[in-house]
């Protein structure tokens, strides 16, 4: 609370003890001295109380974008966790395909090799063959061939021997095939490896920006979370001086109507369809439930609203005595007339007021200037009937258009 509003407090709390001991002691002349102090200090209260509930609203609106601002951040830090994993999951899936292209690759090295050894264990026996068919001459040779019994036989060693050569041509064919296939498979397996680690490398980039947006947006979290901790704070703060200015308000409307005497509820049906209207002008809006044009939320609408220019004089509804005529929070200047019979109207909203409280008025009488003080969006009389206190429908009394 600032020094000014402490200084305020005191100035009423001093206030209130002066009202009390007048009320007690003093004479009629020095109580009604007193009473006009006490309005104006009322007044000056009430307004305020505007002022605050203005603050107060803004605050809670504050609230309301930092919560959006903040759940917009959380969302973004969801989403980016969310790809954060499913970048996790697909590293690891790349792992796993690597590790089996490796293998793949392993493999057919392996088998290279293998089939390499066979090539050069089949050539090797091939040209020990060659030797010993174009080295016809050798001893070895020859005696394979004289030893055989007859002709045909001699024949049919030599073709075997042929076959033979041709046996071992055709398996360095079949070798040299199952090379060319092994080779093309490994060149498969590389390549895929290659395109792996192209992924590999790009998914690792952008696990690298989703945790550098993910330390961004936790950071921003972080400033969002504050600010509205901040405005949570202030809001809280105004509420507060909210409830105790409308406490001491309460208090000093409780001393101003300590002086009015009690009403009668006896039978108040002679006042329907009788009163005056206190401003003929469109209805801007009706008694009852509807979305306040300030605060933006469903309120009761305890009156009429007819829309006027501003300094259209009001009248009014009924005979009767000034109950009040002054400031009140949210209705700005306002008349509050008795008309007996528990029955009281009100005109809020104006410019100006014609009355003070006390003054017996006629039916028609002006009693104040329309305007747009207090919570009002255009200028417009709000006009209210109370029963014992309680908002009746405005229409069931006033006279038939
Ligand atoms: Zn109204």
């Amino acid at each position: 609370m600032t020094g000014m509003q402490k200084g305020k407090e005191r100035s009423i709390a001093a206030l209130l003890a002066a009202l009390l001991l007048a009320l007690c002691c003093a004479s009629g002349g020095a109580f009604a001295a007193m009473q006009t102090d006490t309005e104006k200090t009322l007044e000056q209260l009430l307004k305020e109380i505007d002022q605050t509930k203005v603050t107060v609203n803004k605050y809670k609106a504050e609230e309301k974008n930092a919560l959006k601002a903040l759940q917009q951040v959380e969302d973004d830090l969801e989403n980016t966790r969310y790809r954060i994993t499913k970048a996790e999951k697909d590293l690891k899936y790349l792992h796993a395909r690597l590790s089996a292209v490796e293998k793949e690759l392993t493999e057919a090295d392996r088998a290279l090799e293998e089939s390499q050894k066979d090539y050069e264990k089949t050539v090797k026996n091939l040209k020990q063959k060659l030797v010993a068919i174009y080295k016809a001459g050798s001893p070895k040779y020859m005696e394979m061939l004289f030893s055989s019994a007859s002709f045909s036989e001699f024949v049919g060693k030599a073709d075997y021997l042929r076959a033979m050569v041709e046996y071992d041509k055709d398996t360095l064919d079949v070798l040299k095939e199952e090379q060319a296939a092994i080779a093309d498979k490994s060149e498969t397996a590389e390549r895929k490896k290659n395109e792996l680690e192209a992924t590999k490398a790009g998914i690792s980039k952008l696990m690298a920006q989703l945790s550098s947006d993910e330390e961004s947006l936790t950071a921003k979290y972080g400033a969002r979370e504050k600010y509205l901790a901040q405005v949570q704070k202030e809001k809280v703060k105004w509420e507060k001086e909210l409830a105790e200015e409308e406490k001491q308000s309460r208090e000093l409307e409780a001393l101003i109507r300590s002086k009015q005497s009690g009403r009668s509820s006896a039978a108040s049906s002679k006042f329907l369809g009788r009163m005056l209207w206190p401003v003929s002008g469109r209805i801007s809006s009706e008694f009852g439930w509807r979305i306040h044009p300030i605060f933006k939320d469903r309120r009761f609408h305890a009156g009429m609203d007819i829309a006027v220019p501003t300094g259209t004089q009001v009248k009014a509804a009924a005979a009767g005595k000034v109950l009040d005529a002054r400031y009140i929070s949210g209705y700005g200047y306002t008349v509050i007339l008795d008309h007996g019979d528990g029955i009281t109207t009100l005109y809020g909203h104006n410019s100006k007021l014609d009355v003070r409280a006390g003054r017996a008025v006629k039916q028609g009488d002006t009693i104040s200037r329309a305007g747009s003080t207090g919570f009002s969006t255009g200028p417009h009389v709000h006009f209210e009937v109370r029963e014992d206190g309680v908002a009746k429908e405005p229409r069931d009394y006033l006279v038939r258009k």
